[in-house]
């Protein structure tokens, strides 16, 4: 059985102010029934951290080496020491504003797997790539370059996210939210064996909000939500978890 997971992505968003958010979610999903995290900029990380309760930290993004002459960017392993439980991975906004390739978050997710940290991976496809039905090519591809072998259901979850449904409000139908999970679920099993394939989590991600989650939810292999704009107020996004 695989627990869901509600994962909240900050992107550049939250100063120490909004460490106030983090203390009422703890409060507020206390006795919730999935796994909660919130990735915030890297300076919240260790204080989200510090907080304990049922609120895991986690990271936006990692570099591939331990360590070394890369000014400005931080490793797994610093991640980690700070709090990090998990770390996203191939976020499409990263993939289109830093050139990130499959390759490089290939590299990534091996850098945090050797940190000790679960790697969200994420997937998805462009509206140019949906509208020329290669949204399952796409997502494949990535997929197969993406995650490293080794994978398991402990340090690897898998995030789809249809990069015209990001900050946007548009959603796919739940029958499209469905192809594309039950097909990755397929990939996963057929690549890692059935073991680790059926206990990989796969979020879905996109302008999921309180309204729309309880209906995406109940999509078959759907095991929670990564959730951009609607984790950053924790009565919002604890009406996700609540739903999960
Ligand atoms: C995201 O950034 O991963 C995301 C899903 O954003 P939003 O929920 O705001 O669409």
């Amino acid at each position: 059985m695989r627990r869901k997971l509600a994962a909240g992505n900050w992107k550049m968003n939250g100063l120490q102010a909004n460490l106030s958010e983090v203390r009422t979610l703890n409060e507020l999903a206390k006795d919730a029934q999935c796994d909660v995290l919130l990735c915030p900029p890297a300076p919240l990380i260790g204080a989200i951290a510090a907080e304990g309760g049922v609120v895991k930290a986690g990271a936006q993004d990692c570099h591939t080496a331990v360590s070394g002459a890369h000014t400005g960017e931080i490793s797994a392993e610093m991640l980690a020491d700070a709090g990090a439980k998990y770390v996203i991975l191939g976020h499409s906004e990263r993939r289109a504003d830093m050139g990130e390739t499959d390759t490089i978050v290939r590299d990534k997710t091996q850098a945090a797997w050797t940190a000790g940290l679960v790697a969200i991976v994420c997937v998805g496809e462009t509206l140019d790539q949906r509208e020329a039905a290669n949204t399952l090519d796409i997502i494949g591809g990535q997929l197969a370059g993406s995650i490293p072998d080794g994978a398991s259901g402990l340090n690897l979850v898998v995030a789809y996210e249809p990069v015209w449904a990001i900050g946007t409000g548009l959603t796919p139908t739940t029958d499209q939210i469905g192809e594309v999970h039950d097909f990755i679920r397929t990939r996963l099993e057929r690549r890692f064996g059935t073991g680790v394939g059926r206990s990989t989590r796969i979020l879905y991600g996109g302008s999921m909000n309180p309204k729309n989650v309880t209906e995406i939810a109940a999509v078959s292999n759907v095991d929670g939500g990564l959730v951009g704009g609607a984790s950053l107020k924790a009565a919002d996004f604890n009406v996700i978890v609540q739903a999960l």
